[in-house]
């Protein structure tokens, strides 16, 4: 075996398809490339990603969020209208109050409010 000078049927561009790439290729079973290195990993990422980078030869991945910083979501208060954020995500069966709101909420810190005796009666009559 050596190597062989192909054509790549993309951009018509000479490339060496090397002797082990032969060998890899056949204990692979993959029949001869006929597109370059480079277009090759283009469709590739292009496949991986869905849509291919824009002149791109930047090599690694390009997800480096989420680590650290909290996501926060924007929310209107349910109790004061206001915009303001939460650490999670609201869902549509519970009201979200901003922070004023959420620690005036009863029931949180005192539970109290049935207290209705407040009228001293001396009003009852049989
Ligand atoms: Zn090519
Ligand atoms: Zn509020």
């Amino acid at each position: 075996m050596s190597d062989q000078n192909l054509t790549c049927t993309d951009c018509s561009k000479q490339f060496t398809f090397t002797e082990s790439e032969q060998e890899f290729y056949q204990s692979k079973g993959f029949s001869t490339p006929s597109r370059c290195p480079d277009c090759r990993a283009a469709r590739k990422a292009a496949r991986n990603s869905g849509s291919a980078f824009s002149g791109g030869s930047s090599y690694g991945s390009a997800s480096s969020y989420g680590s650290g910083e909290r996501q926060m979501y924007a929310v209107v208060c349910a109790q004061c209208g206001k915009n303001t954020e939460v650490p999670f995500s609201p869902r549509g069966d519970r009201p979200v109050y901003c922070s004023d709101c959420f620690r005036a909420q009863p029931g949180n810190s005192r539970s109290g409010g049935r207290s209705s005796d407040s009228r001293s009666g001396s009003g009852r009559r049989y």
